[in-house]
């Protein structure tokens, strides 16, 4: 086994510090398994991410220099969404193509959504979703509908420009 290609894989699980919420949610709509509750406290976040094996990101540079973490965390240095999922692209080349390598996952709880016919959506949407849409995927655990309607859109178009804007990366 070739221990550097390992050591260089992306991670795939994370667990974000109490000021990454929003970084948080838009990596569960990338398909990225990430852990976050807003009141934890720091010892049991750092019990989470080894207990679990999840790769640690948080903003606070005091919790970054825990010699626990053995080095598997990286400290987020900008306060801007944008900064930050480019920073998680450059330093582990995290891809920020959502166009389904990775089941998408609930923003809220962190759980794979799973796709619904339309009749069982209809009646859980607003009308003009209901006739303008045509797929749906549903959360199993607090049964929110998603639809790729233009908050979707927008989402796409922002992580396209952050790509465009390190284009010396892989996607
Ligand atoms: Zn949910």
């Amino acid at each position: 086994m070739d221990l550097h290609v390992q050591a260089s894989r992306p991670p795939t699980g994370f667990v974000a510090d109490t000021m990454l919420g929003r970084l948080a949610r838009w990596l569960r709509m990338l398909g990225y398994d990430t852990a976050y509750d807003k009141s934890i406290a720091d010892d049991l976040l750092i019990e989470r991410a080894l207990r679990e094996e999840r790769w640690l990101l948080t903003s606070d540079g005091y919790l970054a220099q825990r010699r626990i973490l053995r080095g598997r965390h990286t400290l987020i240095t900008s306060n801007h969404l944008d900064g930050q999922l480019g920073q998680l692209r450059h330093d582990l080349h995290l891809s920020l193509d959502p166009s389904g390598q990775r089941p998408f996952r609930c923003a809220t709880c962190n759980v794979v959504l799973r796709p619904i016919a339309p009749r069982e959506a209809i009646p859980l949407v607003p009308l003009y979703v209901a006739q303008h849409y045509d797929h749906f995927a549903q959360c199993p655990c607090c049964r929110h509908v998603y639809w790729p309607g233009t908050h979707w859109v927008a989402i796409v178009g922002r992580l396209a420009a952050i790509r465009q804007g390190d284009s010396s990366l892989p996607r």
